[in-house]
């Protein structure tokens, strides 16, 4: 059966990467019939917007899509084009794997954490107002009435946390520990200091948890979490985090790992997923043959794996963690004695050659 996945190749970068990918994707011998839909600066002038609705109804349709980056034009309606694109089809879930495979430029060995992020609320929803707008003077005014005086000059970001949001995301943490045979899930958290938000997603978290006995629970306040992660990542496994904290530890695990060159990501909701590597376009870089494909490559892993081929799944992996183990076939990044390295077609071509023998 030939899989209709949706294809956005982006832009910056997100060419080059993704069509290593897809090339390496066809070379697991799982067939696909690509969507191409395009999205980011490159349909501006075309179309009026980073972001067409045909690329909204194109994942709706296929219900799993492949995606580069997208940089976000300063100034033009869409706060964020990632951020619409995860709201209006509600990808709740960003799930980011952080390992370090072997040979990978990091102080860290054996690291394996993955980082369950709520990807539609929080500060990041960005809701917003700004300073001396009469939003934001009509809201002052409240704080002030019922808190007690507070800067007339200050801008505004809302905080939402809800019951629901929380207990769905923590429920995803869960389930995926369940059924990928994690022993520990971590709710991290500043409840000492946001009661009502932050401590709301840790009561929840909490009860959620007992419905999981036989997976270990415990939570760690966000800057303890951080310390923690830098002297001993090894102590975690499966972390649930709101949107922003979830945002920032991301790219610190990415950093454990190896960097932003290795390290996948997924955006999961009901029945619909969109995997995408966690960095960004990196434009200085655009088709110049040069970035780190393996991100993307890994993050194609995850969707064999969300479509249930195991088989080819691992394949894929192990393949590429020979490559990283070799250390020969691997971009300027994965480098540590500063040379060059290949570019990123040739290590799409070695990972195939790696899956081939
Ligand atoms: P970035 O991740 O694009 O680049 C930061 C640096 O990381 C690059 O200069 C490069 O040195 C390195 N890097 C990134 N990807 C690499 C790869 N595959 N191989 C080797 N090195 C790599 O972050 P930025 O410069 O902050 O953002 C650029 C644009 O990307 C912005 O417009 C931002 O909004 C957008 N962005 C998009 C996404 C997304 O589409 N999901 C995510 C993050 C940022």
């Amino acid at each position: 059966m030939a899989y209709t996945v949706t294809l956005i190749p982006g832009d910056g970068i997100g060419p080059d990467v993704t069509s290593a990918t897809r090339k390496v994707l066809e070379a697991t011998g799982v067939e696909f019939n690509w969507e191409i839909a395009e999205a980011g600066a490159g349909v501006m002038a075309a179309q009026g917007t980073p972001l067409p609705d045909s690329v909204i109804a194109s994942i709706r349709k296929n219900k799993v899509a492949l995606k580069g980056p997208v940089t976000t034009p300063i100034g033009i309606g869409f706060r964020s084009v990632n951020v619409a694109l995860r709201k209006s089809l509600d990808l709740y879930a960003c799930l980011r794997p952080c390992k370090t495979y072997p040979g990978v430029p990091s102080l860290y060995r054996d690291v394996n954490i993955t980082i369950v992020r709520e990807n539609t609320e929080d500060l990041y929803a960005g809701i917003e107002y700004e300073k001396g707008t009469p939003e934001a003077v009509r809201l002052l005014k409240f704080v002030t009435e019922t808190r007690g005086k507070v800067r007339e000059d200050s801008g505004i970001s809302l905080k939402l946390i809800s019951e629901t949001g929380t207990r769905r995301i923590v429920k995803f943490a869960f389930d995926y520990a369940r059924s990928n045979n994690r022993r520990k899930v971590t709710a991290v958290h500043k409840a000492n200091i946001m009661k009502f938000s932050d401590g709301l997603f840790l009561s929840v978290a909490r009860e959620v948890a007992r419905s999981y006995p036989e997976i270990e629970f415990n939570d760690v306040i966000i800057d303890n979490m951080c310390m923690q992660l830098v002297r001993n990542p090894r102590q975690f496994d499966v972390l649930v985090l709101p949107n922003l904290y979830g945002d920032i530890v991301s790219d610190l695990c990415a950093g454990l790992v190896g960097g932003l060159g290795v390290a996948p990501g997924a955006n999961i909701g009901e029945g619909l997923a969109v995997f995408e590597p966690t960095h960004g376009s990196a434009p200085k870089y655009a088709g110049q043959n040069k970035v780190n494909p393996l991100a993307t490559i890994l993050s194609g892993m995850l969707m064999l794996r969300y479509l249930k081929e195991f088989e080819a799944s691992e394949r894929l992996e192990n393949a590429v963690a020979e490559i990283i183990a070799e250390g020969k076939d691997v971009t300027y990044d994965m480098k540590t004695d500063k040379s060059a390295g290949v570019g990123t077609n040739r290590v799409a071509e070695a990972v195939i050659e790696k899956m081939k023998e």
